[in-house]
């Protein structure tokens, strides 16, 4: 049988903080989506797009919200790559505990790659408040800086 979306449940971590019920470290937020610093980083810079619609993956988002989890998606890759002067940039997306999906609502994993480095394990540690804060003070920096 092939993959099934599940039922969206809003008792999920970034349904959570969506609603304010749970901080983060948020680098934009517009209408349809919030970004913000993955909490264990698999790379210094690693950020989340989680569109505010409830939907559990990609199956199942609307193409509206699609479309503008994408324009956000590409906005935060332009700022990490100008913060962080990668050697690359790795957009993820998981759908289901079968592809490495941990947290089931929707989001867009924005990834600075760099030939001599190798990421951190996905979704293991924790990094320090500190070092979150300044990495997202770099990004909303360059974010200000883009032009569109
Ligand atoms: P997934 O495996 O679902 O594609 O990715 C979920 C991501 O969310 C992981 O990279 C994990 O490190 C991150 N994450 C899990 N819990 C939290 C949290 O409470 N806050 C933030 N900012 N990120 C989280």
């Amino acid at each position: 049988m092939s993959y099934q979306s599940p039922e969206y449940n809003a008792a999920n971590i970034f349904a959570r903080i969506l609603r304010g019920e749970l901080p983060c470290y948020k680098v934009y937020e517009d209408a349809h989506t919030i970004a913000f610093m993955d909490i264990m980083p698999q790379a210094d810079g690693h950020t989340l797009v989680v569109p505010k619609e409830g939907a559990p993956d990609i199956l199942t988002l609307s193409p509206e919200a699609a479309a503008a989890a994408i324009h956000t998606t590409q906005r935060i890759a332009r700022a990490v790559n100008k913060a962080f002067a990668p050697d690359g940039l790795l957009v993820t997306q998981f759908n289901g505990e079968a592809a490495g999906q941990t947290v089931a609502h929707i989001h867009f994993h924005v990834l600075p790659r760099y030939t001599d480095q190798s990421f951190r394990r996905h979704a293991r540690e924790q990094q320090q408040a500190e070092v979150l804060k300044e990495h997202a003070d770099r990004l909303i920096a360059a974010l200000s800086e883009l032009s569109d």
